[in-house]
């Protein structure tokens, strides 16, 4: 099976290996409009989940242990109120719930593996449109090239709207990300924390350095005030919504802000064309769900192609992928907006609920376990 893969993002790259490892496509490339030297390096600290490492180490992705701050409790609690959800390894018996990475580290870790599988990556190679002609899916390049394949892999993050029976339904959720990272008095290795405040959920994901990401969800106003506010009143701020836990909390890096978008494409495959990651759905990444979700796309692609009996066409195929993606998929962004939005604190009257809601599952250990292993292990 002749593949095109449109996007050279952590997804697109996952999709090649994942495809070539299971001798599904002989020819496979890969179109990444970037050019190499210009190739975005984000800042972004990665929250991976255990089950998302092991898909990535199968496929011979590795990054290095230095790279990588294993997560081994999440702490979920709302400030200012009572109410607190340990997830820990130790209840399913693991010895971590994931790790975070770097950006650079994840995606120079894919490179190096694509390579090593002999996967052609053509930079500089922006896809313009992708039609059908017959039974094959040609994209069209800025270049003015027309490539044809069997099967033509969407994985272009948020940019494209090439197929106009895949709808696009988005939803701007009128907040930002306010993304920095703190260093801790009293740091607590391995623990990344969900707090609720007033206004928006605060993220801390541990890094390799020792240090901690923050992800602060905040309406725009408030975000565009907290930009531009003075170092001290920030960190001030921050101290003050996200309690004491870890001591005092001080900003190592200039904050930055990022438009919380909801993105959801359905249907998203068509004849010889699918969607898979950012260029399917698109989530708030105060839950860190968004790269475990196009993983899981491209761990369930090479499986059902794995399955595929000779009878069956490549569209029957990429139908039944995306039929099967459904639960886990909106399983995923519910739970993201769960925690983006269905704790936005709203006064004592849903404080008392909420704090009782936490509770009550961090007394269940069946519930708590049962949520831990499907978060972050299965
Ligand atoms: C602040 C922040 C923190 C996050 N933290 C986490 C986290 O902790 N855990 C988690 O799981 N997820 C997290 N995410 C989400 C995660 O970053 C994304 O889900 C992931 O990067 C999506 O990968 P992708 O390959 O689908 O898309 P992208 O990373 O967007 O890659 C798309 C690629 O396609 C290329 N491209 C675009 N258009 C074209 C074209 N026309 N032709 C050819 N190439 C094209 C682009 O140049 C790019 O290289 C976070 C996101 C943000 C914003």
């Amino acid at each position: 099976m002749k593949t095109l893969i449109v996007g050279g993002g952590p997804v697109g790259l996952a999709a090649a290996l994942a495809l070539k490892e299971r001798s599904i496509a002989s020819d496979i490339t890969i179109l990444e409009a970037a050019p190499r030297a210009t190739e975005s390096f984000s800042d972004r600290n990665i929250a991976l989940s255990a089950a998302s490492w092991r898909f990535l180490s199968k496929l011979g992705v590795s990054v290095d242990a230095q790279q990588r701050a294993p997560i081994r409790q999440v702490e979920i609690t709302q400030r200012g109120a009572f109410g607190l959800l340990t997830l820990d390894a130790k209840d399913v018996a693991a010895s971590e719930l994931g790790a975070a990475t770097p950006y650079p580290a994840l995606k120079s870790a894919l490179d190096r593996a694509v390579n090593a599988a002999h996967i052609n990556v053509l930079y500089g190679a922006k896809a313009e449109s992708v039609q059908h002609e017959a039974q094959r899916a040609v994209i069209h390049l800025a270049s003015g090239e027309k490539l044809a394949a069997d099967c033509v892999i969407l994985a272009d993050g948020a940019a494209s709207d090439f197929v106009p029976e895949f709808k696009r339904l988005e939803r701007d959720s009128g907040q930002m990300a306010i993304i920095t990272r703190i260093s801790a008095s009293k740091p607590r290795a391995g623990v990344a924390f969900e707090r609720f405040t007033a206004g928006g959920a605060l993220a801390l994901i541990p890094r390799a350095d020792g240090e901690w990401t923050v992800v602060w969800a905040r309406a725009r106003a408030d975000a565009e005030r907290m930009l531009v506010s003075a170092e001290v009143a920030f960190n001030e701020e921050l101290n003050a919504a996200f309690g004491s836990s870890m001591g005092t909390l001080t900003t190592t890096a200039k904050l930055t802000s990022y438009p919380l978008i909801w993105r959801f494409v359905e249907p998203r495959a068509g004849g010889a064309i699918v969607a898979l990651g950012n260029a399917a759905q698109g989530l708030h990444p105060v839950a860190a769900q968004g790269l475990n979700l196009g993983l899981r796309d491209a761990q369930d692609l090479g499986d059902a192609f794995a399955r595929q009996t000779t009878n069956k066409t490549i569209a029957a195929t990429l139908a039944k992928f995306s039929r099967s993606r459904g639960v886990d998929r909106v399983a995923r962004i519910g739970f993201t907006g769960l925690l983006a939005y269905g704790f936005d604190r709203g006064g004592w009257l849903a404080d008392v609920p909420r704090g009782l809601g936490l509770t009550a599952v961090q007394m269940l250990p069946l519930l708590r376990r049962e949520i831990t292993r499907r978060l972050a292990v299965n």
